[in-house]
């Protein structure tokens, strides 16, 4: 189905920051298959992992135990907000399985309509569910009829926040740093408000690090830099190495789903457990994650001394450049593309960068040697 715009590309190969198409055209990925390779396409460890667990049990059922999937889910706890975790195959099935546990944990608190609050601009998925929490997708004229309680709040209000959140409150959902919309990380005092007003009417607070998490913004998971912790946390894309794995984590009093409540059948196969467990040791490497940091400030204070560059959104490694006005982000993409270079369009003029974390400055500085003369071809 024609559901995706595509370039006329079609990448075959990839090696660390490096992607080859079809006509053996060699590519610097500044995407990343979005900020899914973020160790780097192919790398070895986990290749290696992948390759050992399909030739001992590729598939398993949730009905059993399987190491690779206690193994990840120890470790997930252990590196994020503790608590138990529930392993997926997708991001929006995080988001999914996070919404049932602030429907029941709502429901036990004697809450009859539950209502999950997020922000304007945040993304969290595509399935009917997730799709309710994501205020910019939910077309109720293509997709309705939309489930009742969901309620979006304008993104950097705390006070319409806290206006919002009260006794049938269920969770508030937010993505600490909003990737689809373009990089914009959500201010520290509007994530204290929420958190503030979920332990004052016992709503449960939802962080969802699908794309902000696995050391994208210098730290292991994005929340570390907020002060705020979360009572739940969603992850995915990077998570799985390359392979489809998401995960929800949830503390205290949000561990509430039993035998019965919730399952998938693929969730937590070995294959896919083996490469997150490998990649979630490798990105959460102290000297990757300093790396990140300096990698991250040379690319934000490179990108906004490029001519034709308004302004600059970053954290970490997750940038967005906003182009001055009547620049196209699609034609610099394209000419970006030409030059060999992999970027990405999330608004008319605005350009994000997810590149792999284990960029070095060369990298980066070929990055902007290439997105310079995009900019200056797309004017
Ligand atoms: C991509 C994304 C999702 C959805 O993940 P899928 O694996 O595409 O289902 C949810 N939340 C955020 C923040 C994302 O970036």
């Amino acid at each position: 189905m024609s559901t995706y715009l595509r370039s006329p590309i079609e990448f075959v190969r990839g090696d660390g920051v490096r992607v080859w198409d079809s006509d053996g055209n060699e590519y610097l990925d500044f995407f990343a298959g979005l900020s899914v390779s973020n160790l780097g396409h192919c790398h070895p460890e986990i290749v290696a992992a992948i390759r050992e667990q399909a030739g001992l049990l590729a598939g398993s059922s949730n009905l059993f135990y399987s190491e690779p999937a206690l193994r990840l889910s120890e470790r997930l706890s252990e590196t994020s907000i503790g608590g138990r975790v529930f392993l997926c195959n997708t991001g929006t099935e995080a988001s999914e399985c996070a919404i049932k546990i602030a429907r029941k944990h709502a429901h036990r608190r004697g809450v009859d309509r539950p209502e999950v609050v997020s922000l304007d601009g945040g993304f969290h998925g595509r399935t009917i569910g997730a799709l309710s929490a994501t205020p910019r997708l939910a077309n109720e004229e293509l997709f309705g009829p939309l489930p009742a309680g969901f309620r979006g709040v304008p993104r950097d209000d705390a006070e319409a926040l806290r206006g919002a959140i009260g006794p049938n409150t269920a969770a508030v959902m937010i993505e600490p740093v909003q990737g689809e919309a373009g990089i914009f990380p959500i201010a520290d005092a509007v994530l204290r408000a929420a958190r503030e007003a979920c332990d004052e009417h016992g709503a449960l607070l939802i962080f969802d690090e699908v794309q902000a998490g696995m050391g994208r913004t210098g730290t292991l998971w994005a929340y570390e830099q907020t002060g705020v912790t979360p009572d739940v946390m969603t992850a995915a894309k990077a998570l799985g190495g390359g392979l489809p794995v998401g995960a929800v984590v949830a503390r205290g009093e949000a561990d509430v789903l039993e035998p019965g409540d919730h399952g998938s059948t693929f969730a937590g196969g070995p294959i896919a457990a083996r490469a997150a467990l490998k990649a979630l040791e490798l990105a959460g490497d102290p000297e990757l994650l300093a790396s990140v940091r300096e990698q991250g400030e040379r690319l934000a204070t490179g990108l906004a001394a490029l001519d034709g560059v308004d302004s600059v959104r970053s954290r970490g490694l997750m940038a967005a450049l906003v182009l001055a006005d009547g620049i196209e982000a699609a034609a610099v993409r394209d000419a970006a593309l030409s030059n060999g270079l992999v970027t990405n369009v999330p608004g008319p003029s605005t350009i994000r960068l997810l590149p792999p974390l284990t960029i070095t400055a060369a990298d980066v500085d070929e990055a902007l040697d290439k997105l310079g003369r995009a900019i200056a071809a797309g004017r």
